[in-house]
């Protein structure tokens, strides 16, 4: 059995209130490091555990947090990311949803660390529930003393808000994100300046998933060290991964990071395998922001080794350096599922969601849809696949935010390794159409 550091007591009745949490050790990290440690110490101690982004980056927390501006007389702010949409990922909802006081916990911790004297949690704007389950738990730990001034008698005082987001995918992008919790339209920043130098009302701001957050306690409980002997290489910890697509268990699985992938499919205390017993075909590792990876990239030895979730591993290259691990949305896809149809699908996504401030976001997205969508109803040209090629290269690095080589990368890859998949569409038009729904809808 993998370690458990954030859902050791998920199935514990009651753990989403304080007292139930507090019983299974809850709030010691805030107890430890309000009480004995300075802030550089929680700051050194993230350092040294090695902890990577969990929002889909893997960008070193510790270095986030080091590089934060500390200019005297100005306000410093700790905002959480709890904007979650990534299709295929939901693990932030989940530890909301079931052990919000680890996020609470987190974000004391956290902001103390950081020196940040209100502290945010911006909640996709959809989840009312857990909008309401967070502002339950911050009034609980607030009676407790957890918050608000003076926390266990120190002197250190922080307020937490929960704030629903604007209703936008591109509200999870950090600059948007703060552009949203300022009251105006979530578009992107161009950066640098990074938040870390010009944030929210232009301060120093740290932004961090929900799940990087809650990853703090652990860290501080146990020392990271001990959270860095978790994990393989420079991917360390546990990893929360939302499992979905075709497999027999979907779900949210805390891993260590470096189990390898074929573990994670089949084995039973995990996704138990392929549904149906059908065949694996394709798997999008890490959200649909990164590129689609068929079964033998995913499965076969590399250099002899197996393929493994971490950030290294999960690159199309082998073991060379890359994020495709993202967010952790792991969505397999079987033998009877049609690469173009989910093509398709990922594009008809970001094409809605772009927010329209760079023209190669805004018009190649349009341009991908429309051509995979004559791709899928039948209507498509042999040249098509070059064309969606060269749009997304057009795309791909020359834009504002992430989101335009979110958009670019499934269907490049996606042609890359499916070509052939492609050229059956254009070649059997009325095949591939009844494949997908049947004759009455062509
Ligand atoms: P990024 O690589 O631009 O930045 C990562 C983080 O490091 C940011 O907080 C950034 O401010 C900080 N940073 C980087 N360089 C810095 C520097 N020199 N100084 C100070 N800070 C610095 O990526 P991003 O835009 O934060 O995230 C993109 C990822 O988000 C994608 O890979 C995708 O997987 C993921 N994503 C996740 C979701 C979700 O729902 N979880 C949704 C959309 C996208
Ligand atoms: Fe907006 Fe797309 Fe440009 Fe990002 S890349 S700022 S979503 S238009």
């Amino acid at each position: 059995m993998g370690r458990k550091l954030l859902l050791e007591h998920i199935n514990v009745p009651g753990i989403n209130t304080l007292e139930v949490y507090r019983k299974m050790g809850g709030y010691r990290a805030v107890e430890k490091a309000i009480k004995t440690m300075s802030t550089d110490e929680v700051v050194e101690e993230v350092k040294k555990s090695g902890l990577r982004g969990r929002g889909g980056a893997g960008f070193p927390t510790g270095m986030k947090w080091s590089f934060l501006a500390k200019p005297e007389g100005v306000a410093r702010y700790l905002v959480c990311n709890a904007d979650e949409s990534e299709p295929g990922t939901f693990k932030d909802r989940y530890l909301m949803t079931h052990i919000p006081h680890a996020l609470i916990e987190g974000m004391i911790v956290s902001s103390y660390a950081l020196g940040a004297k209100v502290s945010y949690i911006y909640v996709r704007g959809e989840m009312m529930p857990q909008i309401r389950i967070l502002e339950k738990a911050i009034a609980e730990a607030k009676a407790a003393g957890f918050l608000g001034k003076n926390i266990l008698g120190s002197g250190y005082d922080l307020e937490l808000y929960v704030q629903p987001g604007g209703g936008a995918y591109i509200c999870g992008e950090e600059t948007a994100l703060l552009e949203s919790l300022e009251g105006k339209r979530g578009n992107p920043r161009i950066k640098p300046p990074f938040p870390a130098i010009a944030g929210l009302y232009g301060c120093p701001t740290v932004v961090n998933n929900v799940e990087s957050i809650a990853a703090v306690v652990p860290i501080i409980n146990d020392g990271g060290d001990e959270y860095a002997k978790i994990g393989i290489g420079r991917s360390t910890g546990t990893k929360l991964i939302s499992a979905s697509g075709n497999l027999n268990k979907p779900g949210v699985y805390e891993i260590e990071l470096g189990l390898s992938v074929e573990d994670f499919i089949y084995s039973d205390e995990y996704c138990g395998g392929i549904a149906n017993g059908k065949r694996l075909k394709a798997v999008v590792a890490g959200g649909s922001s990164v590129p689609i990876l068929p079964a033998n990239l995913i499965l076969n030895l590399v250099n002899g080794d197996k393929r493994l979730m971490s950030y290294e591993s999960l690159s199309e290259g082998g073991f060379v350096s890359g994020t495709m691990l993202g967010s952790g949305g792991f969505v397999a896809l079987d033998e009877d599922q049609c690469i173009v149809r989910n093509t398709w699908n990922f594009s008809r996504f970001y094409h809605h969601e772009s927010c329209g401030q760079c023209s190669p976001c805004r018009e190649g997205t349009g341009w991908m849809e429309k051509v995979l969508h004559r791709l899928e109803y039948g209507h498509g040209k042999m040249s098509d696949m070059d064309l969606l090629v060269n749009v997304s290269k057009q795309i791909e690095g020359n834009t504002i935010c992430p989101l335009g080589d979110a958009a670019a990368w499934p269907v490049a890859s996606a042609i890359r390794h499916f070509r052939d998949e492609f050229e059956w569409h254009v070649s059997n038009p009325q095949l591939a159409v009844k494949q997908n729904y049947g004759l009455a809808h062509y």
